[in-house]
């Protein structure tokens, strides 16, 4: 069982952002800014090294595209930040791979 796929198929609801058949962004439940969506693929990959390993480049591809897609419907195409966390050491707590992207405000606390 994983939470992620639950929420692709609409078992749990989510506030979505945006779908498409390959992926599905909605709000995270616990936002660390004005803008917090989460961009998964509809089929599970454990990590972003499992999406990127045995993919063929459909899912990878359409997650990178619905970037775009999510800061054009939030309006913050001003600029915002995207992020992976990957696996323990990484601080991934869900895993279903997910890219946060998060913004509506001037980001500061620059990791790098
Ligand atoms: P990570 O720590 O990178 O694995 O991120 C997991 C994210 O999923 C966290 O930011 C959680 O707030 C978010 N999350 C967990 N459950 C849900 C849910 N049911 N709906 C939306 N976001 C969720
Ligand atoms: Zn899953």
């Amino acid at each position: 069982m994983c939470i992620f796929c639950d929420i692709a198929e609409g078992k749990i609801p989510s506030k979505k952002v945006y779908e498409d058949d390959l992926v599905l962004a909605f709000d995270d439940i616990n936002p660390i800014a004005p803008v917090h969506t989460l961009i998964i693929p509809k089929k599970h990959f454990d990590d972003v090294i499992d999406l990127s390993t045995n993919d063929d480049g459909t899912y990878l591809k359409a997650c990178m595209e619905t970037i775009g897609k999510v800061a054009s419907a939030k309006n913050i195409e001003s600029g915002f930040r995207v992020i992976n966390n990957c696996r323990e050491d990484g601080g991934q707590t869900v895993m279903h791979v997910h890219f946060h992207v998060i913004g509506g405000v001037k980001l500061t606390e620059k990791m790098l």
